[in-house]
């Protein structure tokens, strides 16, 4: 008798399950829908997904953001950023046949590739090419029974780690390693402050910082959240509604912190700013709930501060964090795991913020 994943592989029918955009609006314009499966292209695989976790990237691309950095949707669009499923066909003239993963293994996705001539992809950094991609936001995603992505971009995951925690990994902590890691360059001496460490970024930056072996402190809105980033190995959380910056000051004894990672945006980011000490530094990596804050220059020169950017990690850092979560070093946080149907009051507890971790929906 055949098992399931023989099964998935020789059977690949003529549609497929899918939450489609078709207009821009509210969690009621998702909808499932029978599309025709993607054929695999050249240097292209398709997937048949099992788990995809949901991303603020999600809400924008149903919303229709527009600003600096965002880019046009064209409509219909399939959205699903972090993608963990089976191979189950590769396009043709797959380059390095001799790595090719084998049909019917279990993947996770990289989402994200640049032209891979320019120099900064020679420089493996793809999320610096002028042409770079996101798989779930410039591509067709994940919130569907099947995806197509480049075939390199796709690593085998260990038995023991559950599609669910995998499919956390990729925007979040990719984004955390970069900005904690690579960009804030964090030592077991500093002293970090997480804002919103309770969400799927905030507690990915949280995991590393504490992994690091650096001082963590960290704001979330409730009590059970606060609770939790305790757990994770946070040594003191404040009230993100209460006067936090004064808190942070005291528990400094006045000094401020070394580094604080900010992706809220324009409703935090003069607190933060304030909350790091003479010298200290804020990584950036979103701006959730709001770009354009007021800013004092001379908050950031007088004290000699840094403001440093980290959007989504390279090459390096996929592959750095992912083999620090297979030796389970880190715990990406699953908060809950919704069906395929259940799209919208998924993405509805994204939006309001009362989760932990990371939301993952459930394919098959
Ligand atoms: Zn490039």
């Amino acid at each position: 008798m055949k098992n399931r994943i023989e099964e998935i592989v020789e059977r690949i029918p003529q549609k497929m399950k899918a939450v489609v955009i078709r207009q821009h609006g509210g969690p009621e314009v998702l909808n499932i829908e029978e599309m025709t499966i993607p054929k695999p292209g050249e240097q292209e695989v398709l997937i048949k997904v099992e788990a995809t976790a949901l991303n603020h990237l999600d809400i924008f691309a149903r919303e229709g953001l527009k600003g600096p950095g965002v880019p046009k949707l064209t409509l219909p669009h399939i959205s699903g950023v972090d993608i963990v499923g089976y191979v189950v066909e590769y396009g043709p003239n797959i380059l390095n046949s001799s790595n090719k993963i084998e049909k019917g293994k279990r993947v996770l996705v990289n989402p994200s590739f640049g032209c891979g001539d320019c120099r900064f992809c020679r420089n493996g950094e793809p999320s610096m090419c002028p042409d770079y991609k996101i798989v779930g936001e410039h591509l067709w995603g994940g919130l569907a029974e099947y995806v197509v992505v480049p075939a390199k971009n796709i690593i085998p995951i260990p038995d023991h780690i559950s599609s669910e925690r995998a499919a956390a990994i990729p925007a979040v902590y990719t984004t955390a390693w970069r900005g904690v890691v690579h960009v804030g360059k964090i030592k077991p001496s500093d002293k970090v402050l997480i804002i919103g460490a309770s969400g799927g970024l905030g507690s990915a930056q949280l995991d590393i910082a504490v992994a690091a072996g650096a001082t963590v402190i960290g704001i979330a809105s409730s009590e059970e959240k606060r609770k939790r980033c305790l757990e994770m190995g946070a040594v003191a959380m404040f009230d993100s509604n209460g006067d936090w910056m004064s808190e942070i000051k005291e528990w400094s004894n006045q000094e401020g912190v070394d580094m604080v990672f900010d992706s809220v945006g324009k409703p935090t980011f003069t607190k933060s700013l304030n909350s790091l000490k003479m010298g200290g530094k804020l990584v950036l990596s979103g701006a959730t709930a709001g770009d354009f804050p007021e800013i004092s220059i001379r908050e950031i020169y007088q004290w000699h501060r840094q403001i440093l950017g980290a959007p989504m990690g390279n090459w390096d850092d996929f592959l750095q964090v992912t083999d620090y979560v297979w030796q389970e070093k880190l715990n990406p946080q699953v908060s809950a795991v919704f069906p395929l149907e259940k799209i919208a009051e998924a993405q509805s507890l994204l939006e309001n913020r009362s989760h932990f971790g990371k939301i993952v929906i459930r394919v098959c």
